[in-house]
């Protein structure tokens, strides 16, 4: 089994993290559980996680070409993302650092929303 343990395992906590912070500031959690909304999302992840097919070349999920994720779930777990990415570097300085750099190495076009659809 070539599958890198300890990059899984950095995923998972790097993604409970958070879930955490977001869990925290949306949904009033209070203790270290997560609501079952989040618990849900959490584990979900995680399945997608173990199943990924790059393994260790595995770059962050938000910028994949695979899109393993039902669509209900990315957007839940990007909305996850671009709210706790930021606060990561004051929490979990390592986390989100290395987070940060993997994003930039997978550069790629971002989805640019042109305002000028409804008004
Ligand atoms: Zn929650």
């Amino acid at each position: 089994m070539a599958l890198k343990r300890d990059k899984l395992k950095r995923e998972q906590k790097t993604l409970l993290a958070m879930l955490k912070i977001y869990c925290r500031n949306h949904h009033g959690i209070t203790g270290k559980q997560l609501c079952p909304d989040c618990r849900q999302l959490r584990e979900y992840a995680d399945q997608r996680l173990q199943k990924c097919p790059f393994g260790e070349e595995k770059g962050p999920c938000s910028q994949c070409e695979i899109h393993c994720y039902k669509p209900e779930m990315r957007e839940r777990i990007r909305d996850v993302m671009r709210y706790s990415g930021p606060r990561m570097l004051s929490r979990h300085p390592v986390l989100a650092l290395s987070h940060l750099i993997k994003e930039r190495k997978h550069k790629s076009k971002s989805s640019r929303k042109a305002s000028a659809s409804s008004k």
